[in-house]
């Protein structure tokens, strides 16, 4: 991680405070947490020193969003007409991340406008959903209503009714907001999106194992492409140049 933190399901994974992500009874009630004054290697989860200062890390809206999709989805019953929906509705998606809550930029914007889904949902669920429909439209794009920690408020409360757990992202918007218009200037969620595609299709290259050579071979490919337009030949991008793993996946076929 950017921020040299262990990875997986860590007891203090905010870089700002020790939030105790395990502490589930006070989530919802408590937010003030003690703040971290400096990251210290070797304590309280962080594994080495970060690359980058605290004060300069932004949060783009775009992996708020998905998170606080993930959270709503996970928290929906899924023996009912609503999972069954999502099933239908997205035929590409396995059931495994539907239930996980696993959805892409474009898909949130699909449900978001398909007023059939809201049919679906019944009890805590219509709230929750419609909450962060409105703080979709009204926070994480780049305008931002006058009312938005209302608006916040209204999410993380429908969000406890509904029984979703806090996760990261969730306390970020429960803990920090004021950490956010500092952060936020014009946004284009483009950038976001095109980051997720790409390393859903590194991802897919790499049969789902992280590495460090999977990492180079992105960053090469960032580099490629800024090369390619200070040349200023405006060349298409093309996400799919062959990768390193792609090399040596043909050069054994070969041989
Ligand atoms: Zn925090």
């Amino acid at each position: 991680m950017i921020l040299g933190q262990q990875s997986g399901f860590t007891k203090f994974p905010c870089f700002l405070c020790f939030w105790d992500s395990r502490d589930r009874s006070n989530h919802y009630t408590k937010t003030e947490w003690p703040a971290r004054d400096s990251i210290q290697t070797g304590f309280h989860n962080v594994i080495c020193e970060p690359l980058v200062e605290p004060s300069k890390i932004l949060l783009p809206p775009l992996r708020i969003k998905l998170g606080l999709m993930k959270q709503l989805v996970k928290a929906l019953d899924k023996e009912r007409q609503c999972f069954a929906y999502l099933v239908k509705k997205f035929p590409a998606l396995s059931r495994a991340k539907i239930k996980e809550g696993v959805f892409d930029g474009p898909q949130i914007r699909t449900l978001l406008s398909d007023n059939l889904f809201l049919d679906t949902l019944n009890k805590n669920e219509p709230a929750a959903w419609l909450s962060f429909k409105k703080v979709v439209e009204n926070f994480l794009g780049n305008h931002k209503s006058e009312n938005y920690r209302e608006l916040m408020a209204d999410l993380l409360r429908n969000y406890e009714k509904l029984g979703c757990l806090m996760s990261n992202k969730v306390h970020f918007l429960h803990s920090h907001l004021d950490y956010f218009p500092l952060n936020r200037g014009d946004y284009s969620e483009e950038q976001g999106e095109r980051f997720h595609q790409d390393m859903k299709g590194m991802e897919k290259r790499y049969r789902g194992v992280w590495n460090i050579i999977m990492m180079a071979d992105y960053c090469w490919t960032l580099k490629r492409e800024s090369t390619d337009n200070n040349n200023d030949k405006k060349r298409k991008r093309n996400p799919l140049h062959r990768s390193l793993e792609d090399e040596r996946v043909r050069k054994s076929r070969l041989s």
